[in-house]
């Protein structure tokens, strides 16, 4: 039905192309690129059919541009990393070729990630024909597709929502990221901030904590109020909401490990001269701290993401939770990977198939609240994120 070029070749991209491998009637041919081929071919050597693979710097619009032109895929999925976004976008719309990925754009040089300088290709690609769809991962990505789901099916008006994304498995090391450490810390370090009754509340990092009772018996645990990208597009789709909040859990460890880590100024993205030579320090920690792709055959436990949901349906108040529970060692003995690649790389898969076979399709750049969620929500009952939903005492059902 097509073909997909995926640049980047990190925990989620393993995860997105061996999905993709194992649907060949939708991704007839694959092409993996990144910055470090070696990284690519080892992916492809795990995988159940061959596929091709490629050296691409994608911060630099021409390498990406003749990639393209070489490969000719209809669609590329963008898994590198957030700042790439808006180089990758530039060499699709001069090749005339759709676009997805799962993180918005991010500068370098600023921990301040919103989606205004993606949703400002809006005219652009509209104007070319091609379609961009951003944030196709968890969280942003199914979170949004669950919000509109619970829209379409259950509520006639979506008052307040909270996603709580919780990790509740273990790696068993002393401290370590389950995704990129860079653009995890960055996250995590940065202020919360929520929305509520039309603007956006900023809190200090990490200041807001409550205990929140995981279901199917995975426990109890801390979670924290963050700023998370899906705020800002569910703020601007979903009509007449009043509050919008993100938590997420992290362990006492973690915690203790962070804040001596940013007392120490380590997690500073801002240079510094160390022996006439510039650094960054989070990158330096980067560099020093596991691979999240090595947590894969240690991590045990379960995650469990999703969005509670309060509103009102044929006029009585509503209050629902809808989540999806993933085992880290079930990802592992599928796909050689952890359930937190493994949770943000199939719906990646899951967003590039709907694009491909025309499911889901526009001109322009759109975020997941756009597009009718039911075969979305299908989709992650077959490619291993099955979710429940939980209508709660208490509330008209
Ligand atoms: P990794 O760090 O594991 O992988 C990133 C990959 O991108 C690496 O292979 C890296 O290459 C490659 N890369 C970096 N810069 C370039 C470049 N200039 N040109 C080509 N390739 C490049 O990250 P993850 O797999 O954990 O995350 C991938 C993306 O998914 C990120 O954008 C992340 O923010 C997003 N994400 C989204 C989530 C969601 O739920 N929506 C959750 C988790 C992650 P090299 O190895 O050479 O450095």
């Amino acid at each position: 039905m097509g073909k997909v070029l995926i640049i980047g070749a990190g925990g989620v991209s393993q995860v997105t192309t061996w999905k993709c491998a194992m649907l060949p009637e939708v991704f007839e041919e694959i092409c993996l690129a990144s910055r470090t081929k070696a990284k690519c071919d080892k992916i492809a050597q795990m995988l159940p059919r061959p596929i091709r693979t490629a050296q691409v710097d994608a911060d630099n619009v021409e390498e990406t541009v003749a990639l393209i032109k070489d490969f000719q895929p209809d669609l590329v999925v963008n898994l590198a990393l957030p700042y790439q976004d808006l180089s990758i976008m530039d060499a699709c719309l001069a090749t005339g070729v759709d676009y997805l990925d799962t993180a918005n754009y991010e500068p370098p040089d600023t921990a301040k990630f919103e989606y205004s300088w993606q949703w400002a290709y809006h005219d652009r690609f509209k104007d070319k024909g091609i379609m961009a769809l951003l944030g196709s991962g968890f969280d942003p990505g199914v979170t949004s597709v669950m919000t509109m789901h619970a829209l379409k099916h259950h509520f006639d008006e979506i008052h307040n929502l909270d996603i709580i994304d919780c990790n509740a498995g273990s790696h068993g090391m002393p401290f370590a990221t389950n995704f990129n450490p860079e653009i995890n810390i960055r996250e995590v370090t940065a202020k919360g901030r929520y929305w509520e009754n039309g603007q956006w509340i900023e809190t200090e990092p990490l200041s807001v904590k409550r205990e929140f009772e995981l279901p199917e018996n995975l426990g109890t645990m801390n979670i924290y109020l963050m700023y998370h990208e899906e705020l800002e597009s569910l703020a601007k789709f979903v009509p007449g909401l009043k509050r919008a909040r993100f938590w997420m859990s992290f362990s006492d460890n973690y915690l203790k490990h962070l804040e001596v880590l940013q007392n120490v100024g380590m997690t500073g993205i801002e240079p510094v001269n160390f022996n006439g030579q510039e650094i960054i320090p989070l990158q330096f920690l980067k560099a020093l701290l596991p691979d999240p792709a090595s947590l894969g055959p240690l991590t045990k436990g379960h995650t469990c993401i999703g969005v509670m949901v309060e509103g009102i349906k044929d006029g009585k108040p509503r209050k629902y939770y809808i989540y999806n529970i993933c085992d880290h060692q079930a990802c592992y003995a599928e796909v050689k990977s952890q359930a937190i690649s493994y949770t943000t790389g199939v719906p990646a898969m899951i967003g590039a198939k709907l694009m491909l076979t025309g499911a889901w399709r526009g001109q322009g750049v759109f975020n997941m609240e756009e597009f009718d969620p039911d075969p979305f929500m299908a989709d992650l009952n077959q490619f291993g994120l099955p979710w429940k939903e939980v209508f709660m005492e208490g509330f008209d059902k």
